[in-house]
């Protein structure tokens, strides 16, 4: 199951480089179930003892959750200026955290937290190509003709990328439901922009199957279910 590299696992968890690891190991610093450990990439699991410096290493657990992010608050670590989204997860250690997949200052909604690296690269993953929903508001009514603007995909100058086809859908003459698979800086304002309809409000619904759950107000949060966590990958 949790099968890995020792390097691995003992720059993870203490934060070193792979090459200080080897260190401890040619200094013989490292004990797998009492023995004196060598070799970089002895295979180890979730029940192998792990003794580093006389300390004994906690295999960490992996930890996923969902945030629903009221608005005014910044999807960082540190920010001087105003609330993290980290801060908000009360009661949690977020030492290891981070946060899968940003939104904007005053962006709302779905926003995915975890200490997996891999799982949060795979669900971010260009190639993955996962899709994201949003709600979206605006100030100004919603054309017919955006549909195919969206579908088409849309040329951004400073990147020099075509936006992949996006679909849109008119909820109402100010509300739309704009499901991306990428996520370009600013990507939806930049879209709505082209028809200079300024977006008023943002709320991320899903990302891939996880969907934000209605009982969560701006600013609560919650682990995700293993069924969560296993859709991605
Ligand atoms: N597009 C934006 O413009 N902002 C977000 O927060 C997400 C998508």
């Amino acid at each position: 199951s949790k099968r890995g590299r020792l390097d691995q696992f003992i720059a993870r968890t203490l934060q070193i480089s792979k090459k200080a690891v080897r260190n401890l190991l040619i200094d013989n610093k490292v004990l797998v179930n009492g023995v004196l450990a060598k070799s970089p990439d002895l295979q180890i699991d979730e029940f192998t003892h792990v003794e580093c410096n006389g300390v004994v290493l906690r295999q960490y657990e992996k930890q996923y959750f969902m945030l629903n992010k009221p608005d005014g608050v910044v999807s960082a670590t540190i920010d001087e200026q105003h609330p993290t989204a980290l801060s908000l997860l009360t009661g949690i250690d977020h030492d290891m955290l981070h946060i899968a997949g940003r939104l904007d200052l005053h962006s709302t909604g779905l926003l995915l937290v975890t200490n997996d690296a891999k799982w949060s690269a795979a669900l971010m993953a260009p190639q993955n190509k996962v899709a994201k929903q949003y709600i979206v508001t605006l100030a100004n009514p919603i054309g017919d003709d955006y549909i195919e603007a969206f579908a088409q995909g849309m040329y951004f100058e400073y990147e020099g990328i075509t936006t992949l086809p996006a679909q849109l859908t008119i909820l109402s003459s100010h509300q739309a439901k704009v499901v991306l698979r990428e996520g370009k800086y600013h990507q939806i304002k930049r879209m709505f922009g082209r028809f200079r309809n300024p977006v008023v409000a943002l709320h991320r619904v899903s990302i891939g199957e996880i969907v934000l759950d209605n009982t969560l107000l701006p600013g609560q949060f919650r682990s995700l279910t293993k069924a969560e966590v296993d859709c991605i990958i």
